[in-house]
């Protein structure tokens, strides 16, 4: 089991490929039209057609596809599966898991995995440019991360998995993503209405982008710690929000100082005052033999770089 988490680890740090001149810090912040056009239109749909077509089962649709998008998808399959491998399980389900994570409306398995990829190396370096850290003032962040892209000077470069590159699958997802969720809109329009399409495809997206960005922003900036990652320019910092509530609507991933320290764990909140639903899914999962070998922070502990902090 170490050796299957040490791998994992050692899978995900060779997919930046960097030399002594790759610099994280040096760069420029630029619009991206496509990223920000995106989220302003679902935004405009579902202020004006979702406060016209508001109704009970809009909201039901809107809760139950971000539950499954998010957990699912985002947290599940593309987050501790597709990109940090922390368990195994059978190839339709991390090609389910990637479609839900796809639905989400970040971008496909490519670009997820480029972002996090990117921004983890980044944080891993005695400095990177702000748009990395999220250090800058929550506005300006927001602008960032919502509409704009970093170019680098000098940056590194990325080099796909086969999983993703020589899967059609995967390239299918990577390059039809924003159009996925055009067949969810007849459904949902088919069994509903408008009000159900804008709620569970615009809200959602609306309401998942903002959720993520936030998050990021809080996890890079303030909260509590158990660890301090030596050699790391970056520090995470755990986001309980009132009565650790953050752990259940983020299904877990709000543990971010835990996770900064075991990147490769399944598990990322790790006492039962950490609520982690999407490590409760996996535990179920196994149970049912559709996932297997979940990696835990014991098991990935790098007793040389993870320092736990003493609570005063
Ligand atoms: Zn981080
Ligand atoms: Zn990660």
């Amino acid at each position: 089991m170490l050796r299957r988490a040490l791998q994992a680890m050692r899978d995900i740090r060779e997919r930046i490929i960097a030399d002594e001149k790759s610099d994280a810090f040096r760069g420029r912040v630029v619009w991206h039209p496509a990223k920000s056009l995106w989220f302003s239109t679902h935004l405009l749909i579902w202020i004006f057609t979702g406060s016209l077509n508001f109704s009970f089962g809009a909201i039901i649709v809107f809760v139950g596809l971000s539950i499954l998008t998010l957990c699912g998808g985002h947290s599940l399959g593309m987050h501790r599966q597709l990109i940090h491998e922390s368990f195994d399980c059978p190839l339709w389900l991390k090609r389910f898991g990637a479609f839900l994570g796809t639905l989400v409306g970040l971008g496909g398995p490519f670009t997820l995995m480029r972002a996090h990829d990117m921004r983890d190396w980044a944080q891993r370096q005695d400095k990177c440019h702000p748009f990395f850290s999220q250090h800058s003032a929550i506005g300006l962040d927001w602008v960032w991360q919502i509409h704009a892209q970093i170019k680098l000077n000098s940056g590194p470069k990325m080099a796909y998995p086969d999983k993703l590159t020589q899967d059609p699958f995967m390239v299918w997802l990577q390059r039809t993503a924003w159009l996925q969720q055009i067949p969810l809109a007849v459904a949902l329009w088919y069994f509903g209405d408008w009000g159900w399409v804008a709620w569970g495809v615009s809200g959602r997206i609306i309401v998942s982008i903002t959720g993520h960005w936030l998050i990021g922003w809080f996890a890079h900036n303030q909260g509590p710690r158990n660890y301090q990652v030596k050699g790391h320019g970056v520090q995470g910092y755990n986001v309980p929000g009132p009565m650790a509530l953050f752990g259940f609507i983020t299904f877990g991933e709000c543990w971010h100082n835990n996770h900064h320290a075991f990147p490769e764990s399944a598990r990322i909140g790790n006492t039962v005052f950490e609520a982690d639903p999407g490590w409760w899914v996996l535990c179920a999962l196994d149970k049912v033999g559709l996932v297997q070998n979940l990696v835990t922070p014991d098991q990935v502990q790098d007793q040389h770089s993870v320092e736990a902090i003493t609570q005063t």
